[in-house]
């Protein structure tokens, strides 16, 4: 496959440019290269394709400021790995396109989709499409670090256990809608395109309930706090998000459900950052032990581990510990551990120490500290 072309560039529009400029750009392209226009053409179909890719990210707030500072790399260390729906962005699969053209061309004559979730596909199903549901979990280092399987508790609306969804009263069943014979939608011709919108006597619901079940007055639906297991995959990082599909809130009289999505937030470590799949640990030292070196011992994420300090060490050196970091999403192998060492000052110091600084001081300035000594050479003969 070629490579990818820049989404700005496939848009026609430049860097920066507003939301209105990108719906604007791809409305008309779009409708150049829209597959029932172009039938057979295969190169319209994949410009369509390009087209569609590339407005989806850059109308979500999220993907495109991952794609203006990654670029396609963005999207492709995370799409390797990790299973359907774990971490990573969930750049949309076969459903992807016609979604977004649904959604443009809905808001384009004015339709407005059904429900939170907006409409999926264009072929419309019966019933009321549930809508997509966003939580946030807190975990911590180590469960990012390793992966952990979470259980969360959300409201959301499940299926009605006394009407099993239906919607009706038990002995009554839905009538079938009269306006729309049952499809739930309207077909219009408007120049190359039949323009669909959800009927208006029943909602898109293709029938009419006249008894409406007692539990749930005729949706099909109840609120209900519902238990959900999430497994976390091992790497994960604050912002992303898993989703499950499937997980978000029923639909109704048949719907399909929403999706989940769960946005990771890791909770603050007592001695970890972290910079990519590298753990980043500040060690403090004292400045003798900086001086002569030692041996210090260090917490990593699978227990303490016995670390050299060179002599002369200055401080923010960073020592290294292959493969002590996280666990690289989707892929293979580890990140390292970094071990920012702060020499630390001494402070408090009493009569006894002071006068051994001092003497030490005197003893042999020049070779003990050389940057220092070149420095102020270097600034005494500034002006002369
Ligand atoms: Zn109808
Ligand atoms: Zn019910």
């Amino acid at each position: 496959m070629a490579a990818k072309r820049d989404y700005y560039e496939v848009l026609g529009v430049a860097r920066g440019a507003t939301a209105e400029e990108l719906k604007k750009s791809y409305r008309k392209l779009a409708v150049q290269f829209h597959p029932d226009k172009n039938p057979g053409d295969k190169v319209a179909e994949e410009k369509f394709k390009e087209l569609s890719e590339a407005y989806e990210v850059l109308t979500d707030p999220k993907k495109k400021q991952m794609y203006d500072q990654f670029g396609h790399a963005a999207n492709a260390g995370a799409a390797g790995g990790g299973g359907p729906g774990m971490g990573g962005f969930d750049f949309g699969g076969g459903g992807g396109v016609n979604d977004i053209f649904g959604d443009i061309f809905s808001d384009l004559f004015g339709g407005g989709g059904p429900g939170m979730g907006g409409q999926r596909g264009r072929t419309r199903r019966r019933g009321r499409p549930g809508a997509d549901l966003r939580t946030q979990i807190d975990i911590t280092f180590e469960e990012a670090a390793f992966g952990a399987e979470k259980v969360i508790t959300i409201p959301r609306s499940a299926t009605c256990e006394t009407c099993t969804g239906k919607g009706t009263r038990s002995g009554s069943e839905p009538e079938t809608c009269g306006q729309c014979n049952g499809r739930g939608e309207m077909s219009f011709q408007q120049g190359f395109f039949a323009i669909t919108r959800p009927c208006t006597r029943c909602n898109g619901a293709g029938q009419i309930i006249k008894n409406p079940c007692g539990t749930c007055s005729g949706s099909g639906t109840v609120k209900k706090r519902s238990q959900i297991a999430v497994k976390v995959p091992s790497g994960v990082d604050t912002g992303q998000r898993l989703k499950l599909s499937g997980e978000g809130e029923a639909g109704e009289h048949g719907g399909p459900s929403g999706d989940l999505y769960v946005v990771i937030n890791i909770l603050p470590h007592e001695f970890f950052t972290r910079d990519e799949f590298d753990v980043i640990c500040e060690v403090p030292i004292t400045f003798t032990q900086a001086a002569l070196g030692t041996e210090i011992e260090v917490p990593t994420l699978e227990g303490k581990v016995k670390v050299k300090i060179p002599t002369g060490t200055q401080s923010q050196k960073i020592l290294r510990l292959k493969g002590k970091g996280m666990q690289r999403l989707g892929s293979y192998g580890q990140g390292d551990q970094l071990i920012r060492v702060m020499v630390e000052t001494p402070t408090k110091l009493n009569s006894e120490q002071r006068e051994l600084l001092k003497r030490f001081d005197e003893i042999d300035r020049e070779s003990t500290h050389p940057m220092h000594h070149k420095f102020f050479e270097k600034v005494k003969n500034l002006f002369e």
